[in-house]
């Protein structure tokens, strides 16, 4: 993986590449084992089973950082967040804040569209249990940085979906060369902080618990909890210009 030189690497590529990356060989296999295996009310589906890239335009105001793809959501259907329950929480989200095109996300060619918002992970392979290791998060960490670099002229608010995701951002920032405040909150719901960018411009940094079932199904996150998360953050993406 190359690291960001003066010009940002353009997410075109970056994605070219993250499609080909084998790099983790414990989540390689395990992305492919889950496609054969597949679960077996999706059995007559040809499961994606590579990295997921993020998605959404390569001008983003609003950056969002899940964790991982899921087996058998976007390890499937080769979008992120797209064919579970966590993508139906933050589509749903995202509608309802004027950021996406429908409040579904089912599959790569259901006509979804972002807007001004991007969607990605910290790691870019399903890992079993969802729980991919530290050095996992690290090594997929590049290409975290790449892309956080390739946005950086245009992103404002950057929203991390779960504890991983929080601290992979704020590593992604500081690597790609910005100064982050010396305190910043721990992980909550609603966290949040801003900075300056090196460019001058004010960004904003908010947490989120992630839209898990383990989450959603226990009531540690409810919609409106996410709702007021993802609309924070739009708003202050969009701050000056209405949504
Ligand atoms: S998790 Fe990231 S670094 Fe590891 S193989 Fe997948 S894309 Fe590559």
């Amino acid at each position: 993986m190359e690291l960001p030189g003066h010009l940002p690497t353009s997410l075109a590529v970056i994605d070219k590449k993250i499609v080909k990356c084998s790099a983790c060989p414990r989540l390689v296999k395990w992305r492919e084992e889950v496609a054969i295996t597949k679960r077996k009310s999706y059995r007559d589906e040809k499961y994606w089973g590579r990295p997921v890239t993020g998605f959404g335009p390569s001008d983003a105001k609003v950056l969002i950082i899940g964790l991982a793809p899921g087996a058998h959501g976007a390890n499937r259907t080769g979008r992120i967040f797209t064919g579970d329950s966590s993508g139906d929480w933050l589509y749903r989200a995202l509608h309802r804040a004027g950021l996406a095109k429908q409040e579904t996300s089912k599959s790569r060619d259901d006509g979804q569209e972002l807007f001004d918002t991007r969607i990605t992970c910290a790691v870019h392979c399903a890992p079993p249990d969802n729980k991919p290791s530290t050095k996992e998060i690290e090594r997929c960490g590049e290409w975290l940085n790449l892309e956080l670099d390739s946005l950086f002229a245009t992103t404002r608010a950057y929203l991390a979906l779960g504890g991983v995701a929080w601290k992979a951002t704020q590593k992604a920032l500081i690597e790609i060369g910005e100064e982050l405040p010396r305190k910043r909150p721990k992980f909550s719901h609603g966290a949040s902080f801003k900075f300056q960018g090196s460019d001058g411009n004010t960004r904003m940094v908010i947490g989120s618990y992630h839209p898990s079932q383990q989450n959603t199904f226990t009531g540690k996150l409810t919609r409106s909890q996410l709702d007021s998360v993802v609309r924070k953050a739009g708003r202050f993406a969009h701050a000056g210009k209405p949504l």
